[in-house]
Parts: structure tokens; sequence; C-alpha cells
């Protein structure tokens, strides 16, 4: 069997330094000893996923990556392997990390900017929906810069899969934990009907109110994380969660004073709607002004340009 096509393991990366810690992960850098090809490893402690009933999401995450394939702009789940003790999610790596990061540094993206990555954006959630895949927590956090600069969406433990009815798929519960905590079976599935997934800043008014979350959601987010780039910080933010969500169902926010151009404000006006189905869609958002001219199916177009002078 050749290198590349049998199972892997620990024993096939050489470990690099720690990227950064999540609530139940720690993420590595590492190179595959035959290839010499970069990765990130995401561990997962199975005593620590079982404990913390995350079984359903770390399930979740791998089904809809494993679904989702290989697009650019949607980070690559190459290899799951585990031993006693762990889970290995090898997937690409992201040299300049958080766009999140960016912005903070850049305090906000230009116009050239915000075009560049909202053209990447869009054509990853526009592939990410085709394949039946809601996001459901998308953010700058989420959003990963690999090393040439383009951008790469991750984190789909909140992720919701449908079918091509459009109906909720049934999440397989295929990843076996071995440890003496658990059998592999979800240890929460009895969510509650109206449990909140997703970050306060970016969930959408519908999910709020109805408890309902379909791909305009992630339209929704779209538009937050639009404002985001422009503005520097999302368009509904209060000191609490519960006055965030007062301001999002009231569609409470206001464009500064300093200058917007008039097609992107157009645009967040069209995105940020209460009504999900009065709402832009991913078509309308391609379609709109601030897009004229983009070549939407010129894959070299969207994913090979280089990125802007970021200053
Ligand atoms: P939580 O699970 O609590 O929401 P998280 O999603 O940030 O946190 P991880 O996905 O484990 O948790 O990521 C931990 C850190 O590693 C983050 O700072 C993230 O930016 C970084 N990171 C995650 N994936 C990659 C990657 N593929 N390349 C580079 N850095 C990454």
């Amino acid at each position: 069997m050749s290198a590349s096509s049998r199972r892997r393991s620990v024993k096939d990366f050489q470990f690099g330094n720690k990227i950064g810690e999540g609530s139940y992960s720690t993420v590595y850098k590492a190179v595959d000893v035959y290839s010499r090809k970069v990765f990130a490893i995401k561990i997962l402690s199975k005593a620590h996923i079982v404990k913390e009933k995350k079984i359903k999401y770390v399930n979740i995450e791998k089904q809809t990556l494993n679904r989702l394939g290989h697009h650019p702009g949607i980070v690559t789940l190459y290899y799951t392997f585990q031993d006693e003790s762990s889970l290995f999610f090898v997937i690409d790596f992201a040299e300049y990390g958080e766009l999140l990061t960016l912005i903070r540094k850049l305090g906000t993206l230009n116009e050239v900017s915000t075009k560049y990555y909202m053209i990447q954006l869009v054509d990853a959630i526009k592939f990410m929906h085709s394949k039946g895949v809601i996001h459901r927590d998308l953010k700058p956090e989420n959003i990963l810069l690999n090393h040439d600069m383009k951008l790469m969406i991750t984190d789909f433990g909140a992720a919701k899969m449908l079918d091509e009815n459009g109906n909720a798929e049934e999440l397989q519960s295929n990843l076996s934990i071995n440890s003496n905590g658990g059998s592999g079976e979800n240890g929460d599935d009895k969510e509650k009907a109206a449990s909140f997934v997703g970050t306060a800043e970016y969930v959408s008014p519908e999910l709020l109110q109805h408890n309902e979350c379909g791909y305009e959601s992630d339209i929704w987010a779209v538009g937050c994380i639009l404002y985001q780039f422009i503005v520097g910080l999302p368009p509904f933010k209060g000191s609490t969660e519960y006055l965030t969500f007062e301001k999002i169902i009231g569609l409470d926010y206001k464009f500064p004073n300093h200058f917007i151009p008039d097609p992107i404000k157009h645009l967040i006006t069209n995105i940020l709607v209460i009504d999900p189905k009065k709402r832009y869609t991913i078509k309308d958002v391609q379609e709109h002004q601030f897009f004229k001219n983009v070549p939407w199916t010129d894959f070299n177009y969207i994913w090979k340009r280089n990125p802007p002078k970021i200053e």
C-alpha cells in the first residue's frame, strides 16, 4: 500500500508549534513526513469531548467537511485518525490565521479589500449551500487566511446538513470513541428545541424569534461580516448577549458618520432584512451593483488573483 493511500497515524507527521486552543481542541502545525506538505492538526481529547457532551459537534464537523470535500474557500479535512486518548483531524494550514485578527490590526478593510474578500466569501458560501450545508456560525473568527492570503471557512461544529429535499439530514453516529467515558453515542441528543447556535453578534433574527435557521441565516451573517469589514465592528453589539439580541430583533444598527460607499450601504441594507424571505439571496448578492462586472464563474478570477496590498 502506498504511503498516500493507507490510513494515517500520528507517526506520519512531525508536529511543530501549537497554533491555538479551542474549548475542546488544540491545533498544531505539522508536516507530513512523506510529502513534506504542511498541515494543521486539530487534536481533540476523547475524555474531554465525552465529559463535555461534544460528540455530536465533533461528528457534525467531520461529516460536513467530508461532504464538502475540496474547495479553496473551505478548509479541507484530509485525514482523521485516533489513538487511545485523542482524535486527530488533519486540515489545511492557515498561515495567516483568522480574518478577525486582520480586521483588528487594520481597524477596517478598504473598499478594494472588502470586495476581494466578499467575492471569495460569497463563492465559498454558494458552494457550501449547493452541497446542502448551512454553516450557522459564520463570523470573522471562523474565516482563516491561507499562505497567500486567500480565505477559508472553518469550524463546522454548529452546521446543519440538508438532503436534496431540503430536510435535515440524520446525523450518523459514526465517530467511535473507545475511551472509558462513552460508546460513541451522542451524549446530548435531546438538544433543547430553542437552543442557540452561533455567536450572539451574527445570529439571525429568525433563529432568535422562531428558532428557524436556513440558508438565509448564513446570508444574514454575511451582511454582518460585510458591515464589520467596512466599519470595523459588527452592526449589532450590545454590552450583554441579551442586549445584542434585542438590537438584532429591532434591526437596531446605524452606519457611522465616516464615508461608506453607497453600493456597500445598499447591499448591507438589503441583506440585514428581518424577514428571511425578503432578504437578499446569494444570487441577489452576486448580481448587486457592488459586484458589477465580477465574473462569478471564473474560478481563477476569484481564487487566483493576488490579494490587494493590505496596509
Ligand atoms: P471553540 O472550539 O472554542 O469555538 P475554536 O473554534 O477557535 O474555539 P479551534 O478550531 O480548535 O477552536 O481553533 C483553535 C485555534 O487554532 C484558533 O485560534 C484558530 O484560529 C486556530 N486554528 C484553527 N484551525 C486552524 C488552521 N487550519 N490553521 C491555522 N490555525 C488554525
